[in-house]
């Protein structure tokens, strides 16, 4: 089985998420008391979030590079960058070391590809569904038509990621609020709602909409999955 290095902790409760499925994937594949064979290193959030907040990619990606850095001397065989926002700098990480860094979009454009779907919703950070480096991947190698929330819609979702579910707190009315912004999308012609925050999992799921849901963490998961054991 390969070694995988970890990039979490942005934030931790979808990085325990991500340590449950890998190793509940494996023991799925293998049997018995196989469990997967990881590496993590998990950052102190509160500083990504800042400087996410303030612009500062580069200070960012050139923190998450250093620490790909220290996956791959540790002995690691390939990255999972256990969030969707911080692809946004897989460019400097990708420079950063010889090691396959399996891309969520990737995952989930070739997951979305598979179902034969060619409109989808964004549910996500508001760096996620407006600033490009994420639906342009999206539409350039899938071929999907990606729509995202209205404005004031875009804000409160984010708002909710970081004030709440990365801090592992999950309310109704926070569901409700998703909900309606996925049936809104549903209305719109998405054949399918993109979960494109590594945290959305926490608080809805497949039956919070009528469309099939795409959950970044679990398609994210059965690549690495599948990347250990070939
Ligand atoms: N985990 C989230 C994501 O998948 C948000 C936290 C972050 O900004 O990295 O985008």
């Amino acid at each position: 089985m390969k070694l995988v290095g970890v990039i979490g902790g942005m934030s931790w409760t979808s990085t325990a998420q991500y340590y449950r499925l890998l190793n509940e994937g494996v023991a799925r594949e293998r049997g018995g008391l196989s469990s997967a064979r990881l590496l993590l290193h998990s950052v102190d959030f509160a500083e990504i979030a800042a400087l996410q907040k303030n612009g500062e990619w580069d200070a960012a990606g050139g923190l998450l590079a250093d620490i790909a850095r220290g996956l791959e001397r540790a002995g690691a065989e390939g990255l999972l960058l256990a969030t969707n926002t911080m692809h946004k700098v897989a460019p400097q990480i990708e420079a950063a070391t010889r090691l396959p860094l399996l891309h969520i979009a990737d995952a989930t454009g070739e997951a979305i590809r598979a179902a034969g779907l060619k409109k989808v919703g964004l549910i996500a950070t508001a760096f996620t569904m407006e600033q490009g480096f994420y639906t342009d991947r999206l539409s350039e190698k899938y071929g999907l038509e990606v729509i995202v929330p209205s404005t004031a819609d875009r804000a409160e979702v984010h708002r909710i990621i970081f004030d709440e579910l990365c801090q592992n707190v999950a309310t109704d009315d926070s569901r409700q609020m998703y909900r309606r912004v996925m049936a809104e999308l549903v209305s719109r012609g998405a054949q399918a709602i993109i979960l494109g925050c590594t945290e959305i999992g926490l608080l809805v799921g497949a039956d919070d909409v009528a469309v099939p849901v795409f959950d970044t963490t679990a398609i994210h998961v059965g690549t690495a999955v599948r990347f250990m054991l070939e």
